[in-house]
Parts: structure tokens; C-alpha cells; sequence
């Protein structure tokens, strides 16, 4: 492996996909979802063993970027659903910050601590 790229978080992820599609592909039989892990092993050995550093580094900084959109996205929907039985979220009518009061405590001023705009909600 001296002088070869290695495995990569691109790599680890195309092999899961691979195994998931083979299991797919034991239970419905289908040959061209075969074909279709065969392909994806054979990309996985030929990243692993590229000797072409940067092109196979920009691929995976390619595709770490498009993880961590949707990790972000995916952490920030868990958190509005852990949020929505403690807290309201508004939004402050002049500048659209979002604001987190707690439920409960009947009619409230708001004030936004970004613009300090002042307007009332129930909680
Ligand atoms: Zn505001």
C-alpha cells in the first residue's frame, strides 16, 4: 500500500452502500443489481489503490461537503423535534430571528435580543 491512497470516508461509504445493495440483491434476485455491486467493489479498489492523490483527495472533500449538509440538516431537524415539547419558537416580526420562549407561561412581551424589537405572544 506504499504510494497507494487508501480507504477513505468516500470508500467507507460506498462499500456500505454496496453491502446494503447486496443484501437487496440476495433477497429480489435481481442481476442487475449485481452487476451494479460489482462495479461499486471494483471503484472501491481502484480509489483504494490510485496513486492519483489529489484527484481521489477532491473527491472525497466533494463528498464530505455533501455529508455535512445534510448531517446539519439532519441535526437540526432532531433538535426542533427534541425543542417542540419545552419551548415555542418564534420568529421577531422586523428582523426574523428565531426566539425560544418556554411553554406555559400564558402572555408574554418578547423582547428580540438582536434588534430589541418588543411584541407579545402566548406561550
Ligand atoms: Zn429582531
Amino acid at each position: 500500500m506504499v504510494g497507494r491512497y487508501g480507504v477513505d470516508e468516500l470508500t467507507r461509504f460506498i462499500l456500505l452502500l454496496d453491502c446494503l445493495l447486496m443484501v437487496f440483491s440476495l433477497l429480489l434476485r435481481n442481476s442487475v443489481m449485481n452487476f451494479i455491486c460489482i462495479f461499486l467493489i471494483l471503484l472501491c479498489y481502484l480509489r483504494m489503490f490510485s496513486k492519483n492523490y489529489s484527484q481521489r483527495f477532491k473527491e472525497n472533500q466533494m463528498y464530505l461537503k455533501y455529508y455535512d449538509r445534510f448531517a446539519n440538516k439532519y441535526a437540526s431537524v432532531k433538535y426542533a423535534i427534541q425543542q417542540h415539547g419545552i419551548y415555542h419558537i418564534y420568529k421577531c416580526p422586523s428582523c426574523k430571528q428565531k426566539i425560544r420562549i418556554p411553554k406555559g407561561k400564558g402572555k408574554i412581551s418578547i423582547t428580540c435580543p438582536k434588534c430589541n424589537k418588543q411584541f407579545i405572544k402566548h406561550s
